[in-house]
C-alpha cells in the first residue's frame, strides 16, 4: 500500500510516496520522544507560542493551504478555506485557554488539619495519531493543538490519499518553531500500528476514521495497555418536528447533508420528518438538492464537490444498490453530475425498512435517507435505532421541546435548529459505535495527561 496524491477532479496521480520501513518508523518514534523530553518541561505559555505562530502562518496564506486540500481530496475551495480558518480558531483557542485549563487544581483536603491535595496535569509522552482524509488539516490540528499544549509529541499517520497535506502539517509546526519531532509524519502501513503501539515510548493513540480501523487500532492499543480515543463514523439524525420552520429546516438539511460532498462524520445523514410536515419538507428538500451544482471544486460557483476518490464513489454506489435490493425507494436527483472526476449523483432514499442494513449503515457521500415519523416520540425512536451515536439535530420553534428532546437522543452532541457543527470552542465526540473520548476544549486537552495527585498532610 503506497501513499499518493490523486486529484479527485482530474483523476491525475500527481505524486507518490513510499510506505515507511520499520527503520524509518523507529527513527520517527525516537525523534518524537526526543522532542517530548524537552517539550514536556517548557511552561505552557511557551508551548502555545508555537501554536500562535502556526496560526499566523496559516492566516498569512489561507488560499495557498486551502488549494492543497482541494487538490488532494477534492473539497470546494470555499470549504477548504473555511477548514484553514477553523484550524486557526482551534490553535488560538488553546493559545487563549490552555494555561488555565492545565493549571494544577487544589481539592479541599478534608481530614487534614493542614496541607492540601493537588492534581497536576502532566504530559504522557509520544502519541500516535491516525487520521482520515476528509478534513486533512483540521484532523491534525484537532489533536495537535491540545496535545502540544499539554506537552505531548505526535507521530502522525495520515490517510494514504493526503500525503502532501500531512507533510504540510509537519512543516507548519517546524516553521512555527516547534522542536524537530514534535510532529513527525510517517507514511505507515496499517500493520505498523503493532510496531508503534508496542513501543513503550508511545503512550496513547487517537484515531479518527471508520469502525473497522478503530476496532483494529484500539485492539492493538489494548494489547499493549495503551490509552486510545476513537472518533468513528456517524449517521446523525436531523429531526424536523411539525412546528419547525420548514424552509429553514430544508436549507440546513441540504447543507448538512452535502457540505464536503457529504463526507463528514457528523453530516445530517438520516433526516427524520414528522408526518404533518413530511410531504412539504420532502418536496422542498428534493428541489434544494436538485439545485446543487457539481463541477470544478476550484470554481466559486460549484456547490457539490467530487468525492475524495473513485474508490469512495464505487463503495457508495454499492450501498445504494443494496438499498434498492432491500426495497427502499431510491431517487437520483438533479442534473447528471460530470463524468470526469469522482462525482456521485445526489440520491434520496425513502421507504427504508426498519432494521434493514440501509438503516444501520453510514453513507459517506451525497445520499440522503429520509424517514417519516408519526410524532416526536416516534422520531426519537427512529433516531436512536442506529448503531451510531455521534451528533444529531432537532428543528422546532419550541426551544424547551428542543432541549428536552435533545436529552433523549443517544448521541454525543445535539444541535437545535442547525446541523451538528464543527467549531473550535465546542467539544466533539460520540457514543455507541461512533467511538469514545472527546476532542477539543478542556475535555480533549485532558484526554492524554497523567492527572497526578500530590497529597501533603
Ligand atoms: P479508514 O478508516 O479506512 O481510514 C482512516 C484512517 O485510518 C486512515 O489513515 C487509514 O489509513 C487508517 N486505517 C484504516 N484501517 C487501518 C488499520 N486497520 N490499521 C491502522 N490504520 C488504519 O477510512 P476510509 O478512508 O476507508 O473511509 C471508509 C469509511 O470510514 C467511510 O465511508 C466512513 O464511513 C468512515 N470515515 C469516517 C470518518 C470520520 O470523520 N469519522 C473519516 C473518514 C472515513 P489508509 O488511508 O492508509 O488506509
Amino acid at each position: 500500500m503506497g501513499y499518493a496524491t490523486t486529484n479527485p477532479f482530474t483523476g491525475d496521480v500527481e505524486k507518490t510516496f513510499e510506505t515507511a520501513t520499520t527503520e524509518q518508523i523507529e527513527a520517527a518514534i525516537t525523534l518524537a520522544d526526543q522532542a517530548f523530553q524537552t517539550w514536556r518541561d517548557k511552561p505552557v505559555a511557551e508551548r502555545v507560542q508555537v501554536l500562535q505562530k502556526a496560526a499566523d502562518l496559516l492566516r498569512a496564506d489561507v488560499r495557498g493551504f486551502a488549494s492543497m486540500l482541494t487538490k488532494e481530496m477534492g473539497k470546494l475551495i470555499g470549504e477548504a478555506e473555511a477548514e484553514v480558518n477553523l484550524c486557526i480558531g482551534m490553535l488560538e483557542y488553546y493559545v487563549a485557554n490552555a494555561e488555565e485549563q492545565l493549571a494544577p487544581r487544589t481539592l479541599p483536603a478534608k481530614g487534614f488539619d493542614q496541607g492540601d491535595v493537588v492534581i497536576h496535569h502532566e504530559p504522557l509522552g509520544v502519541l500516535y495519531a491516525v487520521e482520515p482524509w476528509n478534513f486533512p488539516f483540521y484532523q491534525v490540528i484537532r489533536i495537535g493543538a491540545p496535545q502540544f499544549s499539554a506537552g505531548n509529541s505526535i507521530v502522525l499517520k495520515h490517510a494514504s490519499n493526503v500525503p502532501q497535506s500531512s507533510l504540510a502539517m509537519e512543516k507548519l509546526f517546524r516553521d512555527a518553531g516547534a522542536p524537530e519531532g514534535l510532529l513527525v509524519n510517517v507514511f505507515a502501513s496499517h500493520e505498523a500500528a503493532e510496531q508503534i503501539l508496542s513501543d513503550p515510548r508511545v503512550r496513547g493513540v487517537a484515531l479518527t476514521g471508520s469502525e473497522g480501523a478503530g476496532a483494529s487500532v484500539a485492539a492493538t492499543a489494548a494489547k499493549h495497555l495503551t490509552k486510545s480515543t476513537l472518533e468513528l463514523g456517524g449517521a446523525d439524525a436531523f429531526i424536523v418536528l411539525d412546528d419547525a420552520e420548514v424552509d429553514k429546516a430544508v436549507k440546513w438539511a441540504v447543507f448538512g447533508r452535502h457540505w464536503n460532498a457529504g463526507q463528514v462524520c457528523c453530516s445530517s445523514k438520516r433526516v427524520i420528518v414528522v408526518d404533518g410536515v413530511y410531504d412539504d419538507f420532502l418536496a422542498k428538500y428534493r428541489q434544494g438538492v436538485a439545485e446543487l451544482v457539481a463541477g470544478d471544486p476550484m470554481a466559486e460557483e460549484t456547490t457539490l464537490a467530487p468525492l475524495s476518490s473513485q474508490a469512495a464513489a464505487d463503495d457508495l454506489a454499492k450501498l445504494v444498490e443494496q438499498a434498492r435490493e432491500e426495497g427502499c425507494t431510491v431517487e437520483e436527483v438533479g442534473d447528471p453530475v460530470p463524468e470526469q472526476g469522482a462525482f456521485f449523483q445526489p440520491t434520496i432514499i425513502t421507504d427504508i425498512p426498519e432494521g434493514s442494513k440501509t438503516s444501520q449503515q453510514e453513507f459517506f457521500g451525497p445520499v440522503s435517507q429520509i424517514y417519516r415519523a408519526k410524532d416526536a416520540d416516534d422520531a426519537v425512536r427512529i433516531a436512536n435505532a442506529s448503531p451510531f451515536g455521534l451528533g444529531g439535530s432537532v428543528f422546532t420553534t419550541d426551544e424547551e421541546e428542543g432541549r428536552a428532546l435533545a436529552r433523549r437522543l443517544d448521541t454525543g452532541m445535539v444541535y437545535i435548529n442547525q446541523p451538528t457543527g464543527v467549531k473550535a470552542d465546542i467539544p466533539f465526540g460520540g457514543t455507541k459505535r461512533s467511538g469514545y473520548g472527546r476532542e477539543l476544549v478542556d475535555l480533549g486537552l485532558l484526554e492524554f495527561v497523567n492527572d497526578k495527585v500530590v497529597v501533603v498532610s
